[in-house]
């Protein structure tokens, strides 16, 4: 009864927010409810560090660093671990391409990831382990399943026997039978069933190889997550997320390994996978060719429209990638920061002539809390992106409308916190300091000292008795919705 782990006041609180997360494992949508009261445990499979990511690696980083936030959002602590796979068959392969060592490779990879992170605006992670600081902890986990009579070793290979695990196939839902037919193209003497897969590997000449009881070699592909995933979280721990391509064989062999070594028959209790970022409909792969690097695309197009155009789709379906997606991720976050700069402009007009509430204000102040249950509601939904999103551009709309009449600087302090805190969700910072410098829009106190400056030039010509010049700022700062009021204390303004 996990109803139990929750006081009366934490329940109510949980129960309001009644998030609903889709479990590969179940194929169903489930309401979220962790293994630790108010902690989510969550691991997510991070890059293999040989290149540059691809914009679809980067789809990936992002859906789960917004689900991180938003479960952070409802008031969860995260430990959040993303792996580096720093040693396989690519980090070998490219290494030797390359003429440098594999642990060279992996640094100037890992540094590419951190830069495009911190460009993607990922939260950092609360551990970033890689395969081979693990090696130790990898070898005692394939001890283990041979001692459990699953695994085996032939030349230095070891093996883990599927047939042996009867459980196999249960995040897949591959028949057993469909898997035998497809795993025979590929015949390996050395297996006693073609189905079984590699947990250690023996070394081959000019390989980068660890001692083990098997003789030199290095770790399957499928062994690191499973063992950092226990060392950093825990078992069973809440969600485990990556990409759809990784059901199988990655993610089912990492529940048979778990469950076989360490006794735990559902090691992890969502997983949660997002869809292909695609081309034409197709995958975007480094083995199709149809790439773009995350490099190039932040090379060319604003960060935050990046961010912005990584979650417009809902995770778990395609998003299909070309340049018109990311032109409308444009133009979606400059209607977003002009809301934002409407909003700053008229605190800044209050700031000089006072508050006088008015109906406005109501609407603005219920707006206000709308919004908020209304994003809730959609990212409660499996993190809707889009209907939250959706939501937050009827915001959008209705503080274009409402704001130039509001008269209170508090509700529209209240109407900017919401907005900047919902689009931070979704990884788009409004702060000030976000937007300082980028010469996008007129912040409020830019405004201000323009129309100051504009101001101290009509008095000067009105004491010159220039009436022409005076009466022309008067009539375009009038066509800029800009109102000059004449008042025994000097001139006032306002906007509207
Ligand atoms: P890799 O570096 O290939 O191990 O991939 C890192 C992450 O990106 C994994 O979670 C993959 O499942 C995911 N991924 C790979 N290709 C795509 C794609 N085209 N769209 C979305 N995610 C992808
Ligand atoms: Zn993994």
């Amino acid at each position: 009864m996990q109803t139990t782990f929750y006081t009366e006041l934490d329940r109510s609180k949980w129960v309001v927010k009644m998030l609903k997360v889709y479990n590969t494992l179940t194929r169903s949508k489930e309401e979220f409810v962790p293994l630790e009261q108010n902690h989510v445990r969550m691991y997510v499979c991070g890059p293999t560090v040989y290149d540059y990511p691809h914009i679809g690696n980067a789809r990936s980083f992002v859906v789960f660093d917004t689900i991180r936030r938003y479960l952070e959002y409802s008031g969860y602590r995260v430990t959040y671990a993303t792996n580096f796979t720093d040693i396989d068959d690519k980090m070998i392969n490219r290494s030797n391409e390359q003429g440098i060592e594999v642990f060279e490779l992996a640094s100037k990879f890992i540094a590419e990831y951190l830069t495009i992170a911190n460009q993607l605006n990922l939260k950092p992670a609360t551990i970033n382990p890689r395969a081979t600081e693990h090696i130790d902890d990898i070898i005692e986990m394939v001890e283990l399943i041979i001692k459990n009579g699953v695994g085996y070793e032939v030349h230095g290979d070891v093996y883990f026997n599927v047939p042996a695990y009867k459980a196999y196939g249960g995040l897949s839902r591959i028949p057993m039978d469909e898997l035998a037919t497809g795993a025979r193209v590929e015949v390996d003497e050395n297996k006693k069933d073609p189905r079984d897969f590699v947990l250690w590997k023996a070394e081959k000449p000019g390989e980068l190889s660890w001692e083990s009881p098997w003789g030199r070699g290095r770790p399957g592909w499928h062994a690191e997550c499973s063992v950092m995933g226990k060392h950093y979280l825990g078992l069973p721990f809440d969600i485990h997320g990556g990409g759809q391509d990784l059901i199988f064989p990655h993610h089912e062999n990492e529940i048979a390994q778990s469950s076989a070594a360490y006794g735990i028959k559902i090691p992890v209790k969502y997983w949660l996978h997002n869809g292909f970022l695609t081309i034409d409909s197709d995958k975007m792969a480094k083995s199709e060719r149809n790439f773009s690097t995350a490099r190039e695309v932040l090379d060319n197009y604003d960060h935050q429209a990046v961010r912005l155009y990584l979650v417009t789709g809902q995770y778990r379906q395609p998003l299909d990638y070309n340049d018109k997606a990311l032109k409308q991720a444009i133009q979606s976050l400059e209607r977003i920061k002009n809301s934002v700069d409407t909003i700053r402009g008229r605190i800044t007009i209050l700031e000089r002539i006072g508050s006088r509430e008015s109906d406005a204000d109501k609407k603005l102040a219920e707006a206000s809390k709308k919004v908020r249950e209304s994003f809730e509601k959609e990212m409660n939904d499996d993190f809707n992106t889009p209907g939250a999103l959706a939501e937050i551009f009827t915001f959008v709309r209705e503080v274009n409308t409402l704001t130039k009449d509001v008269g209170g600087a508090a509700v529209l302090r209240e109407s900017l916190a919401v907005l900047t805190e919902l689009v931070g969700i979704l990884g788009v910072d409004l702060s000030d300091d976000s937007q300082a410098g980028e010469g996008d829009g007129h912040s409020g106190e830019a405004l201000e000292s323009v129309v100051e400056f504009l101001l101290e030039l009509r008095e000067n010509a009105r004491k010159a008795k220039d009436f022409e010049l005076s009466d022309s700022i008067r009539d375009r700062l009038k066509q800029a919705s800009i109102e000059i009021t004449d008042t025994k204390d000097g001139p006032t303004w306002k906007i509207g």
